[in-house]
C-alpha cells in the first residue's frame, strides 16, 4: 500500500497537471473517476459532447464515483462509461493479460509450456506478441517477457506493496536457473500458435498498462461523445482528443528523486501514449540499497543503466510501454536509439537527476 500511496500522489499531480486550464477561468469539468487495478491506480478525466441546450451540465465528481445532475442521467445514457472503461482493464488483464489467474491466455500458456504443438493464441494477443519480439530483438534483449521466473523469485512488487515482508536477495544458485528458463530467442510464434520451452513463464507486467490504454482509446473512438480524455494507467498515460477550451493536454513528468514532485510537463495536442518506467515505482531497500522491479535480463538483477527514470512519447499504447521498460534496462545511449527506430521520443532521469532527451522530445518538453 506504501508504494501505491506513493502512485496516488503522483498520479494527482499528473491529473491537476492535465486538467489545468491556460487562464484560470472556469471550464466544463470531465467525468473523473479513480480506482486500483492492475494493481495500481487508475484515473480517469473524460470530457464528454455538451448538453445541446447549453450550460455545462456536468456537475462535480468524488472519489471512486461518477456524480451528476439527475436530471441529465437516464437522458444522456452516459453514466457507465467511465465504468465501461474500468470493465475493459478488467477483462484485458483477466482474459489476456495476468500471469496470476487462470481464466487468463498467458496463464494458460504458461501451464502449456513444452506442449507438442504449442498453444493457440487469440488475434490481439499474437498481434501484440509480434510487436514485442520485435522490439526485444532490436533491443538486444533488454526487454524479455519470458522473464517471469527470475520476476518472481525477486518478487519486488509483493515487497514493495507490502504483501509479503523479511526481503532478501535471491539465492545465486537459484537465479541462474531461473535465467536458464528466459530468453525471447527460445520461443516460436507461427500460425496462431505459441511454442514456449517447458518451465518458462511469460510475464507482460513491462506492457500491461500501455495495452491497456490502446484498448480505451479504440473504445473512446467507438462512442463520439467522449471529445477528450486523460486516462493514467499507473505511469502509463493516454491523452485523448481536445479539451473543450482547446489547450493542449499537460502531462508531468515526475521526477524520480522526489517522486511527489515533478520537473515538468509535456504539451500535447489530441492522442498520445505516455510512459514511464521509473526505479522509485516499486522497490524494497536492504542495508541502504535500493533494489527496483525492472531486470535486466542479461543479469538477472535490477537494471543498473545509471538511469532512475524513461519516459517514452508515442502514438501507440503497448510499444511505449514495451520501449520505456527496454530504455531504462538499456540507458540514455542505447535508448535513445531504440526509441528513434521505433519513431517514439524519449526522456531520461539519471541519477544526478541529468536529464536527456531525444531531440523531437525538446518540441513537448517544458521544464519547471
Ligand atoms: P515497467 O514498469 O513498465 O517498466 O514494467 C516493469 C514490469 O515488467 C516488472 O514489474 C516485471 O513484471 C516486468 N519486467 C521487469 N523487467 C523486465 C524486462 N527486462 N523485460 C520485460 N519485462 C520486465
Ligand atoms: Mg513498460
Amino acid at each position: 500500500m506504501k508504494s501505491l500511496n506513493k502512485i496516488l500522489s503522483a498520479c494527482i499531480i499528473l491529473v491537476l497537471c492535465s486538467t489545468l486550464t491556460a487562464c484560470g477561468r472556469e471550464e466544463l469539468k470531465p467525468l473523473q473517476r479513480t480506482d486500483i487495478a492492475m494493481g495500481t491506480i487508475i484515473n480517469q478525466s473524460i470530457y464528454i459532447e455538451e448538453k445541446s441546450s447549453g450550460g455545462s451540465w456536468l456537475g462535480s465528481f468524488g472519489e471512486n464515483s461518477v456524480e451528476r445532475s439527475n436530471e441529465n442521467r437516464e437522458e444522456t445514457g452516459f453514466t457507465d462509461l467511465t465504468q465501461e472503461v474500468m470493465s475493459l482493464i478488467d477483462s484485458l488483464e483477466k482474459e489476456l493479460l495476468s500471469w496470476r489467474l487462470d481464466s487468463s491466455e498467458i496463464y494458460r500458456i504458461n501451464q502449456e509450456s513444452g506442449k507438442d504443438g504449442g498453444t493457440e493464441v487469440s488475434e490481439s494477443l499474437y498481434t501484440m506478441l509480434e510487436h514485442l519480439l520485435e522490439v526485444s530483438g532490436k533491443s538486444n534483449g533488454a526487454l524479455d517477457i519470458t522473464i517471469g521466473d527470475v520476476v518472481r523469485l525477486w518478487d519486488i512488487d509483493e515487497y514493495a506493496s507490502g504483501e509479503k515482508t523479511g526481503f532478501r536477495l535471491p539465492d545465486q544458485k537459484l537465479l541462474t536457473e531461473a535465467l536458464k528458463l528466459t530468453g525471447y530467442q527460445k520461443i516460436a510464434i507461427e500460425n496462431g500458435r505459441i511454442y514456449l520451452p517447458e518451465g518458462m513463464n511469460l510475464d507482460l507486467g513491462a506492457v500491461g498498462k500501455g495495452a491497456a490504454l490502446d484498448t480505451i482509446a479504440e473504445y473512446f473512438v467507438s462512442r463520439p461523445q467522449v471529445t477528450g480524455a486523460v486516462i493514467s494507467v499507473g505511469g502509463s498515460i493516454l491523452t485523448y482528443g481536445r479539451k473543450p477550451d482547446a489547450s493542449d493536454w499537460r502531462v508531468a513528468v515526475i521526477d524520480p528523486l522526489n517522486p511527489s514532485q515533478s520537473i515538468g510537463y509535456l504539451a500535447l495536442e489530441g492522442n498520445w501514449c505516455i510512459s514511464t518506467s521509473g526505479d522509485y515505482e516499486r522497490y524494497v531497500e536492504l542495508e541502504g540499497k535500493r533494489y527496483h522491479h525492472i531486470i535486466d535480463p542479461s543479469t538477472g538483477y535490477p537494471a543498473d543503466s545509471g538511469v532512475k527514470s524513461v519516459t517514452v512519447l508515442g502514438r501507440d499504447g503497448l510499444m511505449s510501454d514495451a520501449l520505456s521498460t527496454a530504455c531504462f534496462v538499456l540507458g540514455v545511449q542505447e535508448g535513445i536509439r531504440l526509441a528513434h527506430e521505433f519513431g517514439a521520443e524519449v526522456l531520461f532521469v539519471d541519477e544526478n537527476g541529468k536529464i536527456t532527451m531525444s531531440e523531437g522530445m525538446m518540441k513537448y518538453y517544458h521544464g519547471n
